[in-house]
């Protein structure tokens, strides 16, 4: 492919509503174009990128015996008011009426659409396990779209979706799932962990994500230093700590003795504790207190929170522990007219709702709290003492890099940040409950398709792949979804004899199936051309100019290591295949490590 024929306009400025590097660098180099807020045109590099990863996605998923098929973006109201969506889902769901005044919307994820087809034509034991996907183009009218194609509104997702005659059936494919996500992401040439992530409330449901490991990541995962144990921070078990004033005498809930005059905001509290230590009172002797808001459907419900105070809440699991389906703080002027006073002073002795203590306060006591006075605090606080509506010790803190392993002896978490590319979710019955999916079994009994969804972001995992791998000049794409393997720069384009070998070279290397791109743009200094080279950072770079010429070689340069070799033009074709066979070797490396 010449490059003087290909839709390309490189910037050397960083485009200024860019806020990522993989934004920044597609824009720079090309490949996307912003069109509206979460909307792009994915250009023909990109749309390079992206059709050779669902190459990979498609052929690891059929490998496993997955169908593809294709379904419609546009979905009708009545498929998602049967499974009780229609109501629940937030406004991502952009919802629309057609000419007939009929409610529509623009499917976000179908579970909907594929129950309902295999509801319609799959019911007998005889015809499962199946397990269809597709590669479709998704819109969730997202909050803030943002970050590019990693948090785009309209975007590239491949869904697949399971259906078993039992538990353990769903179970087996599951982990076959696993397995071939691995190979997946594996293949592409990225780092990425599998993490335990949250399932919400649904019993019988478990989740992992598929993160490719970043430092601009959105998600923190927490992985174990010496065991597997990998999770997302939000399910991440926090080790209980005992309590340090354990041989402290037990005193009584002492009333508004405790004058801290001053302090204000609720996150101060910690600060003042550890201000009053001048006065004795040592800084793990205090308790946080959160006041929040739980709603389910219609309902909703006020719930206390105590935490030690250098401990953050873990809202995913405060909110699957009371079943809720969202979680919020309760307004500061509500919480304040609440507890009558201001919200540094604010405690949970004397406000009476349901309260949860964090595990690692079981077996304390002397804690201070807020006294719901102005100026003053509680000292000699025992949650199980003094609560009224105590509702026990549970894990509801956010485990924190250095805290202990919970699923290992001597092991501690370290910090990742991470970029969700894919999902794996066992579902079991909850859509074909609803949406009456069922079959015959042996017995001849109806029964509800047990089930699974499997999702990765197609789109999102092409800018995840440049967020991990780039550098100050530009991309360094892994090769198997780099948009061209090999950049041939013809440095000379009006001398005939140079475009003779370079025309040369770019026939031999494309007659054994290498995607090249011919720089033969006429009137560009050999500089820019390989800023150009290095911004779109294909694996390798192959020059051919008459300097080189004069002395009878021509060079190529590995993208990712900077080396050059020099050789005569003939042996471009096995310099090439020899530099593949070695990037392609130390890909299965790292991949088998
Ligand atoms: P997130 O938590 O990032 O919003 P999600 O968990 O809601 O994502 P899923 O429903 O699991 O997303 O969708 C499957 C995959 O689709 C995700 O793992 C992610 O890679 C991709 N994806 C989800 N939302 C977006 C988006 N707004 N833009 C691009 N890709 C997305
Ligand atoms: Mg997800």
């Amino acid at each position: 492919m010449k490059q003087s024929r290909l839709l390309i306009h490189t910037l050397r400025e960083v485009p200024r509503d860019a806020d990522v590097v993989s934004q920044q660098l597609m824009m720079r180099a090309g490949m996307i174009q912003k069109v509206a807020a979460g909307i792009y045109d994915y250009l023909p590099l990109a749309l390079r990128s992206i059709r050779k990863f669902e190459q990979i996605v498609r052929e690891e998923l059929e490998r496993d015996g997955c169908q593809e098929l294709l379904m419609p973006t546009v979905q009708p109201a009545e498929l998602w008011q049967e499974s009780g969506r229609w109501q629940f889902y937030g406004p991502e769901l952009r919802r629309f009426k057609d000419r007939k005044e009929a409610d529509f919307c623009l499917g976000p994820t179908h579970e909907e659409v594929v129950t309902d087809i295999v509801r319609g034509r799959v019911n007998s034991y005889k015809q499962l396990p199946m397990n269809l996907f597709q590669i479709q183009t998704k819109f969730r009218d997202e909050i803030r779209p943002r970050f590019g194609l990693m948090r785009g509104r309209e975007f590239i997702m491949k869904d697949g979706y399971s259906f078993h005659a039992d538990d353990a059936d769903a179970d087996r494919e599951y982990w076959a799932m696993f397995a071939a996500y691995k190979r997946i992401f594996s293949r592409v040439g990225v780092k990425f962990r599998p993490v335990e992530a949250d399932s919400g409330a649904i019993g019988g449901s478990f989740t992992h994500e598929f993160h490719v490991l970043a430092g601009s990541g959105e998600d923190a995962i927490l992985s174990c230093d010496r065991c597997e144990y990998t999770s997302n921070i939000e399910k991440t078990e926090a080790p209980r700590l005992p309590y340090p004033h354990a041989h402290e005498p037990v005193l009584g809930l002492q009333h508004a003795h405790f004058h801290t005059p001053g302090i204000i905001a609720m996150e101060e509290q910690a600060r003042a504790f550890r201000d009053a230590e001048h006065d004795g009172l040592p800084l793990d002797h205090a308790s946080k207190y959160y006041l929040f808001r739980a709603s389910k459907g219609e309902a909703s419900w006020d719930i206390g929170l105590v935490l030690r105070s250098d401990h953050e809440p873990n809202t995913v699991k405060l909110k699957n522990l009371v079943g809720a389906d969202f979680l919020e703080l309760v307004p500061v002027e509500e919480a304040e007219s609440r507890a009558g006073t201001r919200s540094g002073f604010i405690g949970p002795v004397e406000i009476e709702v349901p309260t949860y203590a964090d595990a690692s306060l079981e077996g304390a006591f002397n804690l201070t709290c807020g006294a719901n006075r102005d100026g003053y605090h509680h000292f000699g606080f025992r949650p199980d003492r003094d609560l009224k509506h105590f509702k026990g010790f549970h894990d509801l803190r956010l485990a924190a890099e250095g805290d202990a392993c919970t699923r290992c002896e001597g092991g501690h978490y370290q910090a990742f940040r991470g970029i969700e590319v894919g999902q794996v979710f066992k579902l079991g019955t909850k859509y074909s409950k609803s949406m009456s999916c069922t079959f015959l079994d042996k017995e001849g009994k109806e029964n509800p398709m047990v089930m699974g969804c499997y999702g990765i972001g197609i789109t999102r995992t092409v800018a995840a792949v440049i967020e991990q791998n780039h550098d100050a000049d530009g991309i360094v794409w892994p090769w198997p979804v780099a948009p061209f393997e090999v950049h041939l720069l013809n440095l000379d384009p009006g001398n005939p004899e140079v475009s003779a070998v370079a025309e040369q070279v770019e026939r031999d290397l494309e007659a054994e199936g290498f995607e090249v791109l011919h720089d033969d743009r006429e009137g560009l200094s050999p500089g820019a051309k390989f800023k150009d080279a290095d911004l779109l950072g294909f694996p390798l770079r192959l020059m051919v100019g008459s300097k080189g010429l004069k002395d009878g070689v021509i060079e190529l340069k590995d993208r990712r290591t900077k080396e050059l070799e020099k050789f005569p033009p003939g042996e471009g074709l096995a310099r090439v295949r020899a530099a593949r066979e070695r990037i392609m070797g130390e890909l299965a490396a790292a991949a088998g490590r």
